[in-house]
């Protein structure tokens, strides 16, 4: 379902879904300021070319990239046209990503290759990126990507490839490291239990959004937790 998946507290979350592989694209508005960041611009297509031009002309400040695969980059450049003062963010090592598909896994998916991108902003563990009267902060969760991160904004919490409803992102691809992923999880855990907010709700890169407290209950890899 594309649209509004959120709308309180002065945060507006909408969310757009790329047909093809399913990966989400959100668009996180600060409503009091009208400044959005757009996280994720997965692929071009008519539902997100709508999202965007629902958005005020100049009110983008970032394109946050979760981590650097094609599936989340592929619509960075359109948003860049749209919107050229959003800073284009990016962890320093899925950089590579950016410039070209064997990086990005675009070649190894049998996708044609995406336009070269360069980024505004290196997103290094604990970056805070004010957004109107907020901030969004990163945290560096390698593990499905070198570069992986996930992107806390009062409440929420975008985890990209790393944290799914129920699992997390594969590991198995190039780059990828099954014990950096159980060490992101638990980092995760252990900063979004004892935060600020009573419950983070998590939209993730693919498949159903959540809450941090469903997921340490239920998922696989928080079960195992003593
Ligand atoms: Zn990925
Ligand atoms: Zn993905």
């Amino acid at each position: 379902m594309n649209g509004c998946v959120f709308d309180s507290d002065g945060l507006r979350v909408t969310r757009v879904t790329f047909r093809l592989i399913g990966e989400h694209c959100y668009i996180l508005t600060d409503t009091g300021s009208g400044r959005s960041a757009v996280v994720d611009p997965g692929f071009d297509g008519p539902a997100f070319a709508d999202a965007l031009d629902a958005l005020e002309p100049d009110s983008v400040d970032y394109i946050l990239l979760t981590h650097g695969h094609f599936d989340h980059i592929g619509g960075a450049a359109l948003v860049k046209a749209r919107f050229p003062r959003a800073k284009l963010a990016v962890h320093p090592a899925d950089e590579d990503c950016l410039r070209d598909g064997d990086s990005s896994l675009s070649s190894f998916f049998g996708f044609p290759p995406h336009e070269p991108l360069t980024s505004d902003l290196a997103l290094w563990d604990r970056c805070r990126l004010p957004l109107g009267a907020r901030e969004i902060v990163t945290y560096h969760t390698p593990g499905h990507s070198p570069g992986s991160v996930v992107f806390a904004a009062d409440s929420l919490l975008f985890t990209g490839d790393t944290l799914f409803q129920g699992t997390c992102g594969r590991t198995d691809l190039p780059g990828g490291d099954s014990r950096q992923m159980l060490a992101s999880l638990e980092r995760i855990a252990q900063i979004f239990e004892a935060g600020a907010y009573e419950d983070m709700t998590v939209f993730p890169g693919h498949g159903e959004s959540t809450t941090m407290r469903a997921e340490l209950a239920t998922n696989y890899f928080y079960r195992r937790r003593t």
